[in-house]
């Protein structure tokens, strides 16, 4: 593991504490998005990536089946048939101009990584082996179920962290691996750099450079049964927000149809684009009734709302909120060399080996589709329309540029980490290009993050960061889920400003400097009380049903009033909205029937 060299250490006049690291570029994060970039940024330039966990534990190495491109490397695929299925699948809320980026170049970024080392599973002739996934389809819709996703087995994303990790170590980026980035120096609308926590040893340090590139990941740990990681905690939306910078359309959160049951650990869609069926009480294939052409391959948001509705009208098995995802028509053959892992977990987490017995599985948060809103150059924009903060840039599920709208499409996720992680990386190297001065250091630049960490350490209230967190998720997971309502919604946004209230009075135990989790735990807490908010206040905002908006109070889609993205700033304590146009070239709205 890199270290840090004393030789970096600074003594800045006026910032009173600490370590200030100079690179060109800080990259903050270390999944696939953060690492894409570094890769590329690292050709020309000095690279340091900053990340709250080992690089090769982030999020994205839990990715389990695919990365879509159309390679058309099992039947012919073309990338306008991959368009047309995103912008649907978006419910008409991606915006076309990114979305026709992020299909035509898919099959570049596909290629790049076999060239980097990633070992993709293979045809019998050699080639990148492709699968099929949910919202997929031949032909603009008009054909079955497409095989579009390239994987490694159910591990792609394992793979294709550890393939990116490599490359970096090759171009000499420079690692700080746990350390935990508390908030971003911009003035004057140039970004200078970020205040980081050194979670070892403790203490604050500055990492100082001329760009600042953020890919940390999503925030659906806001939820008590999700599927992400414990570290998905949505931390840079947060630092933006307080930057007095939007976020966008925070509102869409996707459900993943396939959490194992109470866990909500994921069950990749890969089980379903194998072949697998979902079950109900009756031993019926009840997605017969909700997407009678796709089955349990229509996308995500239908599916989960599929599944809900079953539970909620007491088709659930045994009447209780599971319903059943059957593998063992697939074989022991199929499921242990295309789904080992799945056979895996199901055994690990609830005893179940899927082989002999269906999976008990329902709805688990997963996807964050809104976050920090960008152009297709990956520069975050500071008005949230078209106005760049310098030397500022976003990619991966942090960001939203948009691709996905209002509902994503598996494996279109690792895609665009990668893509727009790619892109970013050359948009910072164009942006080095032209010599950019480097901003100085505000004195004042850590003192905000030093207020907070002191602020937690010497807190003598009497509130527990476990108690609001479980209170939080559980309050999301059951009110702003799968199907949402005013009185639900209205009710919950009191309460989370109730906890924010009771957040200010929080006390941790552990009052040392060195690996102390109780701090860091408070901090994340802080984020997603805030993030909570802007999702809830959003989705109270949008009277419609859209994608993974389903609002049982306006169950129709409402493109006269709603064909729009939010932003949501935070302003005096308020949430205060805008909204802009959604990029419409090739398609336009119409129904959405699979
Ligand atoms: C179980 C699971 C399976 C999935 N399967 C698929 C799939 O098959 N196909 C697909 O397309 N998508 C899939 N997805 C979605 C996809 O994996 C993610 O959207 C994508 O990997 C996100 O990548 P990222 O680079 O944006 O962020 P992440 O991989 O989440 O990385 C975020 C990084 O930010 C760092 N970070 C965050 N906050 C801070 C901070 N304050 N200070 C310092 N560092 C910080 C973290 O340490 C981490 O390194 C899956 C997701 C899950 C949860």
């Amino acid at each position: 593991m890199a270290m840090i060299d004393p030789e970096t250490i600074h003594d800045v006049k006026g910032v009173s504490v600490h370590n200030v690291h100079r690179h060109d570029v800080i990259v903050v994060g270390a999944g696939l998005a953060a690492m894409r970039a570094a890769v590329e940024a690292s050709k020309d330039y000095d690279v340091a990536v900053v990340s709250k966990v080992f690089p090769t534990r982030s999020h994205s190495g839990a990715a389990q089946g695919g990365i879509a491109a159309s390679l058309a490397n099992e039947e012919e695929d073309h990338w306008e048939w991959h368009m047309f299925d995103t912008v649907k699948g978006s419910d008409y809320l991606g915006d076309q101009d990114a979305i026709e980026i992020l299909v035509k170049e898919a099959p570049i970024v596909v290629r790049e990584y076999e060239h980097m080392g990633a070992a993709f599973s293979r045809t019998p002739d050699g080639r990148i082996a492709q699968r099929m996934f949910g919202g997929h389809t031949k032909n603009f819709g008009k054909g079955g179920p497409i095989l579009r996703a390239c994987y490694a087995a159910d591990r792609t994303g394992h793979v294709l962290l550890h393939t990116l990790y490599e490359n970096c170590v090759k171009n000499g980026v420079r690692f700080y691996p746990e350390f935990y980035v508390l908030g971003l120096i911009i003035r004057d609308n140039i970004c200078r750099g970020v205040v980081a926590w050194d979670v070892v040893n403790g203490g604050v340090h500055i990492f100082h450079g001329k760009a600042v590139m953020f890919g940390t990941g999503g925030h659906a740990r806001v939820y008590r049964i999700a599927s992400i990681s414990l570290s998905s905690t949505g931390d840079g939306q947060g630092m933006v927000l307080r930057a007095g910078l939007p976020l966008e359309d925070m509102e869409f959160l996707q459900f993943h149809p396939t959490g194992l049951y109470i866990h909500g650990i994921l069950v990749s869609e890969a089980a379903r684009g194998e072949g697998g069926y979902l079950i109900n009480d009756a031993g019926e294939r009840f997605m017969k009734k909700y997407a009678p052409e796709k089955m349990e391959l229509a996308p995500r948001d239908v599916t989960s709302r599929a599944i809900q509705r079953e539970i909620d009208e007491g088709r659930g098995i045994g009447g209780k909120d599971f319903v059943h995802l059957d593998l063992r028509h697939l074989g022991k053959d199929k499921i242990m060399t295309l789904l080992p892992q799945i056979h895996e977990l199901a055994w690990k987490f609830i005893h179940v080996d899927c082989v002999k017995d269906p999976i008990p599985i329902q709805p688990t948060a997963h996807y964050s589709m809104g976050g920090i809103p960008t152009d297709s150059d990956c520069r975050v924009l500071g008005d949230g329309k078209s106005r760049p903060v310098v030397g500022f840039f976003a990619a991966g599920e942090c960001a939203c540029v948009s691709v996905h709208g209002a509902n994503r499409l598996g494996t279109n996720s690792l895609l665009e980490a990668s893509l727009f992680g790619r892109r970013a990386g050359i948009s910072i190297v164009r942006f080095l290009r032209d010599e950019p001065e480097l901003a100085d250091l505000p004195t004042d630049a850590a003192a905000e993050a030093i207020a907070e960490v002191e602020g937690i350490l010497s807190s003598s209230g009497t509130e527990r960061v476990a108690a609001i967190r479980a209170e939080i998720q559980q309050r999301m997971t059951v009110d702003c889920a799968v199907f949402r309502s005013a009185g639900k919604l209205s009710k919950l946004l009191e309460d989370v400003r109730g906890l924010q209230e009771r957040y200010k009075h929080i006390r941790v135990d552990d009052r040392g400097q060195d690996f102390n989790m109780d701090l860091i735990d408070a901090i994340e807490l802080g984020r997603m009380l805030d993030l909570a908010e802007v999702m809830v206040s959003g989705a109270l905002g949008r009277e419609e049903s859209r994608g993974a908006h389903s609002r049982t109070d306006f169950p129709k889609r409402d493109d006269a009033k709603w064909l729009k993205h939010t932003l949501a700033w935070k302003k005096d304590g308020k949430v205060v909205f805008d909204y802009k146009s959604v990029v419409i070239t090739r398609f336009q709205p119409k129904e959405r029937v699979y």
